[in-house]
């Protein structure tokens, strides 16, 4: 069974820098670093550390070999990960020394894909397969569509928030996954509650608060309870759970299972600092002692 994951590829620029800088100040950086990020990459090195076979949709400038380079190595198929003219994704993070940030992001590759490359990725695909897909890329109505017709399972991580892309797929998911901001936003943009989407399934994600999975079909809405953890850095932690829970249904675990296990890798994950490159893997679950 192949996940196949249309997402962002971004470089993730951090500087480090005395103070956030005033409007037309110049300021010197004294730290800098570059790591993977993007929340559809995020979601593809988890779900492929957590043992699922994933299949990278994406495109990148031709300044973004090394990501590609990096999924590789992190055990993502890229081969449907397009080299377009534009520059490659990237969020520029300027931190001051008390930990604040600003960000800027600036989509590029992420949103030049063509109808041509999608239909060629998954021109092989089965209702055993899953397609996942964020918001920060382009075409996810038309992959939506695709993989509907093909029986996929369709799973939609609805981050970050995007009125206009929820309208084009929200009729053709089994599969929701979104935080409690992005689920008031949903409601607020469709004018219904979550319960009455019709959706199969929808997980709600409450941070330190664990999440919420609805059956909007019975009705049924259960609580997990979080797992208890000292969180240093919160990045990334609904993107490793969404690769994770993904992974597990692939994998034919019952959605309780699955879900258990996302929770755990979603805690490990705020005790680390940092996103792509330091989402655990199913060795580090199983060391894992809360
Ligand atoms: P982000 O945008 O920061 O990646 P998110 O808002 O999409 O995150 P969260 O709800 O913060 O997603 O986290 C996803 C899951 O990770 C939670 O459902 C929970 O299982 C786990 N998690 C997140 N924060 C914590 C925490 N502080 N303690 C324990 N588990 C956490």
């Amino acid at each position: 069974m192949t996940i196949f994951n249309l997402g962002s590829i971004n470089a993730d620029l951090f500087y480090h820098l005395p103070h956030l800088p005033a409007p037309g100040e110049t300021l010197a950086s004294t730290e800098f670093r570059r790591g993977l990020g993007g929340k559809g990459a995020n979601m593809s090195v988890a779900a492929a550390r957590a043992a699922g076979h994933v299949v990278h949709i994406g495109a990148v400038g031709t300044d973004g070999r090394w990501a590609v380079e990096r999924l590789l190595e992190y055990g993502v198929d890229t081969r449907h990960i397009a080299e377009l003219g534009d520059t490659t994704g990237h969020a520029i993070i300027l931190i001051d020394a008390a930990g604040e940030n600003q960000i800027v992001l600036y989509p590029g590759a992420n949103v030049a894909l063509g109808q041509g490359q999608v239909t060629a990725a998954l021109a092989g695909a089965t209702p055993s397969d899953s397609l996942m897909f964020q918001n920060e890329t382009n075409l996810q109505s038309f992959a939506a569509g695709l993989g509907q017709q093909k029986g996929m399972r369709v799973v939609y991580a609805a981050a970050p928030f995007d009125a206009e892309a929820v309208h084009g797929v929200i009729d053709r998911i089994d599969l929701l996954v979104l935080n409690q901001v992005e689920a008031a936003q949903l409601e607020a943009a469709l004018g219904r509650g979550l319960g009455d989407l019709g959706i199969s399934d929808i997980v709600v994600t409450l941070g330190a608060e664990g999440c919420r999975h609805l059956e909007c079909q019975s009705g049924s809405d259960r609580h997990y309870p979080g797992i208890k953890v000292a969180a240093v850095d919160t990045t990334g932690a609904g993107d490793t759970f969404t690769g994770y829970l993904v992974a597990g249904l692939d994998r034919g675990m019952p959605m309780e299972q699955a879900i258990g296990r996302a929770q755990r890798a979603g805690a490990l994950m705020v005790t680390r600092q940092g996103t792509a490159d330091v989402i655990p893997d199913l060795r580090d679950l199983e060391d894992f002692r809360p």
